[in-house]
């Protein structure tokens, strides 16, 4: 096979083979093919698109490229839940143990921050103690013994997709559909459970900021997902402002178990029910997804899914003191109040934009090896509809003290906001579910 002749052919907007992808992701994947052509073959997909048989046979040939991980050890439907990437997006901390205390089975491998979005991986490490890497006997026993664990992505899970995912970030590759979908698409099916959930984010935050784009994305996941034995549902949600009030690593921490404790902010528990209700009901637990949805209500409100956290963090080698005791979290040197400059109501906080700062704060890292402050973050004190007087706080930075850092924070954050003199109305969270049936507007 001929590597230019497979470029051509995708430029030309014709289909390719299951052999002809599995040769070209192998060849790349071994290093007989060179990123230049792989570049040139990424951005043929970009301009001419893959059809659903294309992108199942880039998905299994990318998920093929490194480990799969066996969970047949773990008795019953294990489910998973994936979030395209958000800001303040500290769902998977809440709904795993919530989840699992509800009759769900839970064995999830998670990531870290990428671009302006947070990881859940970064936020579980700032529990001290808490141990993202653990040998694959281990995680099935905490699963088996507990029905949750959540670690890191292995080196080897899906590593052509590591390969390709670098090369898009630099040949502005990142955002297109089929590409997208095979790399998420890739990892969850490596990752080995029965049942996908998929948050498909929308808005200024989101990595398809059109609501038709993220249709687009969730149709094509659900249907790699079912064309290759999972059942997958995907709901289409909002990313126009941040998620919850929180954004960083341990105030997102602190939100989570406030949030389990009954005392999260609305959109949080909002999405929480949503998605919960889907893990369940894509699990068979409950008749139905009123039933399953009322299950999570009941251990929210009983601290079920508190107890199952307290249960995962010390399963991982964590100390559950900070359940008690949120001031065992990581805390910043200092706490610094971000005024609004004018009066009226809050009608935009592009998502974006206050993830970006938060990483100028120093939430997030610069280069791959730089180590996070994990007490670093933004808590609003504002959201979308809210009214402010001039002068009254918006947020919170807990910072290091860095002068320049708040000063450069500062400016994206509140480039971020605009005001209205007239009542605006908080943006719709959860737009659509998506399945193999359709597209449901909600
Ligand atoms: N998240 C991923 O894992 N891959 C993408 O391509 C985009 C978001």
């Amino acid at each position: 096979m001929n590597v230019y002749e497979l470029i051509k052919k995708k430029r030309d907007g014709l289909k390719l083979s299951a052999t002809e992808i599995g040769f070209l992701i192998d060849g790349f994947v071994k290093g007989q093919i060179p990123d230049y052509q792989m570049t040139a073959f990424l951005m043929a997909v970009y301009f001419s698109e893959m059809d659903s048989a294309e992108c199942i046979e880039m998905t299994m040939a990318m998920a093929d490229s490194g480990d799969r991980i066996d969970l047949s050890a773990i008795k019953g439907f294990k489910v998973d839940k994936h979030s395209t990437g958000g800001v303040g997006d500290k769902t998977t901390l809440v709904l795993a143990p919530l989840v699992a205390a509800s009759g769900g089975i839970v064995a999830k491998m998670t990531g870290r921050e990428l671009g302006h979005t947070g990881g859940t991986v970064d936020k579980l490490e700032s529990i001290p103690g808490f141990q993202v890497e653990l040998p694959k006997e281990k995680f099935v026993d905490i699963v088996n013994d507990i029905h949750v664990s959540l670690i890191s992505q292995t080196a080897d899970l899906a590593p052509a997709d590591k390969k390709i995912y670098a090369l898009r970030n630099v040949t502005a590759t990142v955002d297109s559909i089929p590409l997208i979908a095979a790399s998420i698409m890739s990892k969850k099916v490596a990752a080995g459970s029965d049942g996908i959930v998929l948050d498909v984010k929308s808005g200024r935050g989101a990595f398809t900021r059109s609501y038709d784009d993220a249709v687009e994305l969730a149709k094509t996941m659900v249907n790699i997902g079912e064309g290759l034995g999972k059942k997958v549902i995907a709901l289409i949600t909002s990313m126009e402002q941040p998620l919850g009030h929180a954004i960083g690593n341990s105030v997102e921490v602190l939100e989570a178990i406030d949030t389990l404790r009954g005392e999260g902010p609305q959109d949080l528990v909002d999405l929480i029910m949503e998605l919960g209700g889907d893990m369940l009901y894509v699990s068979g637990v409950g008749a139905n997804r009123k039933e399953a949805k009322s299950k999570i209500a009941e251990r929210l409100r009983n601290r079920g899914g508190l107890q199952q956290l307290k249960k995962l963090i010390v399963a991982q080698g964590g100390d559950p003191i900070v359940l008690d005791n949120p001031e065992m979290l990581p805390q910043s040197v200092t706490k610094i109040e971000v005024k609004s400059p004018a009066a009226g109501y809050v009608s935009v906080i592009d998502a974006m934009e206050v993830g970006l700062a938060s990483k100028i704060l120093g939430a997030g890292r610069q280069t791959k090896d730089d180590l996070i402050d994990y007490s670093i973050g933004i808590v609003l004190k504002k959201k979308i509809g809210d009214k402010v007087t001039a002068g009254e706080p918006l947020a919170v930075f807990h910072s290091n003290g860095d002068k320049e850092k708040i000063e450069a924070a500062r400016n994206k954050f509140l480039a971020a906001f605009s005001f209205s003199p007239q009542k605006v109305e908080s943006p719709k969270l959860v737009l659509a579910r998506v399945t193999r049936h359709g597209v449901e507007k909600l």
